[in-house]
């Protein structure tokens, strides 16, 4: 199975490269960089690092698989003592107090963090246009969008400005930028890895997603950061995933597809095509597939962002400047913490504030909260019939192909319903990735709620088949 992790591992045990030089070259590719990726280097971290493992393979000791990988770190996540500011204002000076428990796991195993990657502030957008560090440069084209909100993390992978990144994926932002650059990026079934000192976003669909160049390497990565953690009551014990077993994919019989979303006006006709072609290479290696019914995709986006935006307002009210963040003092409390709010916010969190907390408000919580609640239930009630009938889904990862710089900010609108595709799942909490191939921002391949094997496993066969 094709991994850079092993290659390099390899690489290194053979001593023919240090480990600090391939920290250094990484770590000089991200200084050059030109396509805004990087909030903070951890330089003095990474090369400490790095000298402990070559010392470790001077002395021909052993390391672990993982042991000396450089890494990118969506700069959502806490890391003990390094800046972590949301792509904020707010957070712009605010230094972690402790480290997210998938990055401890990382670490744990020897990989090495060598930037804080730029996204859309507190995972706000589709676009990584939404942060003060300035606008993520697509990875393929430099014109167009880097994708959101996990843009920088997908593009330093494409780049192989990191060997792989860690993003987060609320509604698609680890999936979706990884279609508009090329690369793999999953969404594990939530819970599978733990949201301790992930800056939480929307709580009840916030996933940790590994982004990479290939199946294995997702493999290896997910499973170093699974399990249960007593920090995050949401999370379950799962087990390894076995590299043997997703190599035989002969249990996939069967294949659905989401007619309303390949028959939808707003799809772009040659992402439909092309989905359209690799459906048919699917049924030629004598898969069943089968056209599911599913709710439209706008029903899908006003559910997912009456939610997120609900969700949002309620996480995003701890920040007032008093614990975290920049304060601006005024003539009493209130104001201090009106102003520190409405000045370091960005027009996108305020717009996501207003409206979550418009949703929630009296009067309006019943007939908009409570029917998004309601919307969601039966949204997974659909999930559960299908999978009744087919192993896998696949769909597109977004109607359009990446838009250029500057047209999302001028029609938040628009930039929702560039979600279609993604939302969904998450609602439903099941595992997705997104593979580089089968249209020009992808593939997306879903299955049952930790059936993350499952996933894998068909994303390693259509490797060779589409
Ligand atoms: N684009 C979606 C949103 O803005 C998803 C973002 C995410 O997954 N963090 O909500």
């Amino acid at each position: 199975m094709d991994s850079q992790i092993h290659k390099i591992h390899q690489q290194l045990v053979n001593k023919e490269f240090s480990c600090t030089n391939l920290v250094q070259e990484k770590l000089n590719l991200l200084k050059q960089n030109t396509h805004n990726t990087v909030n903070n280097l951890l330089d003095n971290l990474a090369l400490n690092l790095a000298a402990k493992v070559d010392a470790k393979i001077a002395n021909n000791e052993p390391i672990g698989l993982l042991e000396g990988i450089p890494f990118g770190i969506k700069d959502v996540y806490m890391v003990q003592g390094t800046f972590t500011t949301a792509s904020s204002n707010l957070l712009k000076n605010y230094k972690a107090a402790y480290t997210a428990t998938a990055i401890q796991k990382l670490l744990d195993a020897g990989a090495i963090p060598i930037v804080k990657e730029n996204c859309d502030s507190f995972g706000h957008g589709s676009s990584s246009e939404n942060t003060i560090f300035g606008a993520v440069k697509n990875a393929i084209n430099p014109d167009l969008v880097g994708g959101g909100s996990s843009g920088g993390s997908a593009v330093n992978v494409a780049k192989d400005y990191t060997v792989f990144s860690i993003g987060g994926d609320t509604g698609g932002s680890v999936r979706q930028p990884a279609g508009y650059n090329h690369v793999y990026g999953l969404k594990p079934t939530y819970g599978r890895i733990s949201r301790y000192g992930l800056m939480a976003y929307a709580s009840s669909t916030d996933c940790v997603g590994p982004i990479a160049k290939s199946v294995g390497d997702i493999l290896i990565v997910l499973n170093v950061m699974s399990g249960k953690d007593a920090k995050d009551q949401t999370s379950y014990v799962s087990e390894a995933i076995s590299e043997e077993s997703i190599l035989n994919s002969t249990d996939i019989k069967s294949v659905g597809y989401f007619k309303s979303f390949i028959e939808s006006e707003a799809i772009d006709s040659k992402i439909k095509a092309d989905f359209l072609a690799t459906i048919e290479k699917i049924k030629a290696k004598n898969i069943e597939v089968k056209e599911l019914d599913f709710f439209k995709s706008n029903i899908l986006v006003s559910t997912y962002y009456t939610l997120a935006m609900a969700e949002t307002a309620s996480n995003l009210s701890r920040l007032d400047g008093s614990n975290y963040g920049n304060r601006i003092d005024n003539k009493n409390l209130k104001e201090s913490y009106a102003i520190t709010r409405s000045e370091n916010f960005s027009e996108e969190t305020k717009r996501r504030i207003v409206g979550g907390n418009q949703v929630l408000s009296q009067g309006f919580s019943d007939e908009i909260y409570l029917k998004g609640l309601a919307l969601r239930d039966a949204i997974s009630d659909n999930f559960e019939k299908d999978f009744k009938e087919v192993d896998i889904i696949v769909s597109p990862v977004t109607p359009n192909t990446p838009p250029k710089i500057g047209n999302s900010l001028k029609d938040p609108h628009a930039m929702y319903l560039s979600d279609a595709y993604t939302v969904g799942f998450s609602l439903g909490q099941l595992p997705t990735l997104t593979i580089p191939q089968g249209t020009e921002t992808g593939l997306q391949i879903t299955a049952a709620k930790n059936n993350d094997e499952l996933v894998l496993k068909f994303a390693n066969f259509l490797k060779d088949t589409i």
